[in-house]
């Protein structure tokens, strides 16, 4: 049932909406409202409705999926049915907001003659951050309610905040602890019967602003130079402006005309494409329905270095008891002191181990130790012989073979990779990889800590680098290429921004270290001409940004100044002139080709699992929805064509196209229907 429709004696209709989980504005929920609405109207025994919802949540808002299949307009319509037959209705419609009112939830509530709510009912408009805009009469209603300043910052922003921040404006009328919240949306309701003739609406409300031209044009302004821009983001300037001049209806019907071409826009799609890329990305296909996570309460974490510490701070945040280990005991106490001042540590307790043994009763070790098998190996081993039967070995390593670890165990059922991306505190993103031998349960508990972890758990196969750093190891490459045929650095790295990114190539080598990414080198792999620039620049002791000196001279303040002057005299002037569009290209469609690989192996999972590692892993924009989403945009036909000119300009056979890309091209499918 979506809506539960009780009548009190005095007359007030309790419209309660409870269309799990979160009262999406579908169509069984609007087809409820609105039979509900015509017979509130029609049956004289009501004087009021009270509209609310349950389990804390008013509504959150569309129903995404909707939008992605085309039925979010049918009948009946949010915006041409539900809404303004609230607004022509002469017996009051009260909101009582019982939590989340967001979106078209917070709009449906603006509709309504009055609205009470619970101190901290969480309120906004987040759709500019979806490539929308607030498009069912929020652009409309919130400058009425608020002004114009105060509702163009929060459409812009897309903020949440709580209902308190808005009691006295003309937004919430009043705020009710939780047991009395319906008792005052009815009083409230009874009152408003009073006045069939003049019942207010934030419609009525006149918006005026002493320079409303400056301050839009100010906004506009400020809103083109936000890394987030989204062209959603002016459009919903345009649409707050109408508020100036046009009446409520006028201006709620221009606003749909505006927020319409939106839905289908490339940028609100890539986010929808995300949106339910994080959701599937936990759902593990054939596992046996009985397969249950193991308990997981005593947690350990093996070094104390940059990832050792981010990930026992996760855990500790999380509510895991951590014992910290590290075979440098004063690492070990720094980073236990450091986590012992976190705010928000609860009652997780933090113990040092001054050896292996002291791990003996934990019920997950990750390992983030030094990037040596050796090493790795040693400690799996001893691990083996002294902890928990139950008890689950995962290592952080980016680059060794898990398999290979897993053999010096005598439980390799146990042994699986949880890859957490530096900082491990701030990224989202965990690769849980799945060795030829993980149990499904063990499996099942790696992809279940990353979800209480609060980030998102991708399941991968054995390979070097795993999924993201695998695919984006091809980026590297072709930057390296470019670079030894002549384009410089910046120019490679600005093209490849533009194109989505948050940093280039180059920028990403120097701020990891180029020592680092040559130590990193397969030992059999044939060095490449860009690979011995790199090699040089190490050899001069430019290592990066660290160094202050890499691909990039840098300021004092780790700023890239320029391209390192040594590099212009090492490289030749490019033979051909690629434009900026053409080198990003080449980029993407060399990664493109290697998730195809990496899908048709099924070491990931889906094409959209790929996308959340680089928009959660490495910084690719929301907007442009990840590589495997950008490979449909660009269309996989043209794709095929660019790389087999690829091999015929260079011979390098990592560009002959991937035979799923070829099967895909050959059934005119995508990735994403994979
Ligand atoms: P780090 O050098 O900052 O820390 C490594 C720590 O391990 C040091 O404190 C060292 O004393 C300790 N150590 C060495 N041998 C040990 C042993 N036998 N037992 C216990 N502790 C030992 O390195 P890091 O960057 O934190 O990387 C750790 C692991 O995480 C590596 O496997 C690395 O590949 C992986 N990783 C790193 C990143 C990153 O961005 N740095 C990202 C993902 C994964």
């Amino acid at each position: 049932m979506s809506l539960g429709v009780e009548v009190s004696v005095h007359g007030v209709m309790t419209l309660t909406m409870n269309f799990k989980p979160v009262n999406s504005i579908a169509t069984p929920l609007r087809t409820a409202l609105m039979q509900a609405l015509l017979q509130a109207t029609s049956d004289s025994s009501i004087k009021a409705v009270v509209l609310t919802g349950t389990d804390q949540i008013f509504s959150a808002g569309a129903d995404l999926n909707e939008f992605s299949s085309g039925n979010a307009f049918d009948y009946p319509s949010f915006h041409n049915n539900v809404l303004p037959f609230i607004y022509a209705m002469r017996k009051p419609v009260v909101a009582a907001l019982n939590g989340k009112a967001m979106g078209g939830g917070l709009e449906l509530a603006l509709w309504c003659h009055a609205r009470v709510a619970v101190l901290n009912a969480q309120i906004g408009l987040p759709e500019t951050t979806l490539g929308l805009i607030p498009g069912a009469g929020g652009t409309q209603l919130l400058p009425r309610a608020l002004g114009l300043e105060q509702a163009t910052s929060l459409i812009l922003s897309g903020a949440i905040k709580p209902a308190a921040d808005f009691q006295n404006t003309a937004l919430i009328q009043k705020i009710a602890p939780e047991t009395e919240l319906l008792e005052t949306a009815h009083t409230l309701a009874l009152e408003l019967s009073e006045r069939a003739h003049d019942l207010p609406h934030l419609g009525h409300n006149q918006v005026s602003h002493e320079n409303a031209e400056g301050f839009l044009q100010f906004a506009r302004a400020q809103t083109r130079m936000r890394k987030d821009f989204s062209p959603g983001m002016l459009v919903a300037i345009d649409a707050i402006a109408l508020t100036l001049s046009q009446s409520l209806t006028e201006g709620a019907r221009h606003e749909f005309e505006l927020f319409r071409p939106l839905v289908g826009s490339p940028e609100a799609r890539a986010i929808r494409h995300l949106f339910f890329a994080e959701r599937q990305a936990s759902k593990v296909p054939g596992l046996h329905k009985n397969t249950e996570p193991r308990p997981v309460k005593r947690t350990a974490v093996i070094g104390a270095g940059y990832m050792g510490q981010g990930i026992a701070q996760c855990l500790v945040q999380a509510g895991f008891d951590v014992t910290l280990f590290d075979t440098n005991p004063e690492a070990a106490k720094n980073s236990i002191e450091k986590l012992k001042a976190l705010p928000q540590l609860g009652n997780a307790r933090l113990f040092v181990a001054s050896s292996l043994s002291d791990l003996s009763s934990s019920d997950l070790i990750i390992e983030a130790a030094v990037e040596n098998m050796e090493i790795k190996q040693a400690i799996f081993r001893e691990l083996d012989s002294i902890v928990l039967p139950h008890a689950i070995l995962a290592t952080n390593t980016s680059t060794l073979d898990i398999d290979v670890l897993a053999t010096v165990t005598q439980r390799p059922e146990n042994v699986l990779g949880l890859h957490f991306f530096g900082p491990a505190p701030v990224m989202r993103l965990i690769e849980v990889v799945r060795g030829a031998k993980t149990a499904d349960e063990v499996l099942l508990t790696g992809v279940n800590l990353a979800k209480i972890l609060r980030k998102v758990p991708v399941i991968t196969g054995v390979c070097p680098g795993f999924v993201a750093n695998r695919i984006y190891t091809r980026l590297m490459e072709q930057a390296l290429n470019l670079v030894s045929q002549g384009y410089a650095p910046h120019v490679i790295d600005s093209a490849v921004e533009r194109w989505g990114w948050r940093m280039g190539p180059f920028r990403t080598m120097d701020l990891i270290g180029l020592d680092v990414l040559v130590k990193a080198r397969l030992p059999d792999s044939k060095p490449t001409p860009g690979d011995t620039l790199l090699d040089r620049l190490v050899a001069t002791g430019s290592l990066g940004q660290k160094a202050g000196l890499g691909w990039y001279a840098y300021t004092a303040k780790g700023t890239p100044c320029n391209t390192n002057p040594a590099i212009t005299s090492w490289i030749p002037r490019p033979e051909t002139h690629m434009s900026a569009l053409q080198i990003a290209e080449r980029c993407m469609i060399a990664m493109i080709n290697e998730g195809a690989r990496v899908l048709d192996e099924g070491i990931a999972l889906r094409a959209s699992d790929i996308d959340l590692c680089f928009v959660l892993g490495y910084g690719f924009s929301r907007l442009k929805g990840g590589i495997m989403f950008q490979a449909s945009e660009m269309g996989l036909a043209h794709i095929q064509q660019k790389l087999m000119h690829a091999f015929q300009d260079t011979g390098d056979t990592s560009w002959i196209p991937s035979p799923l890309l070829v099967r895909q091209v050959a059934s005119s499918g995508t990735f994403l229907d994979l």
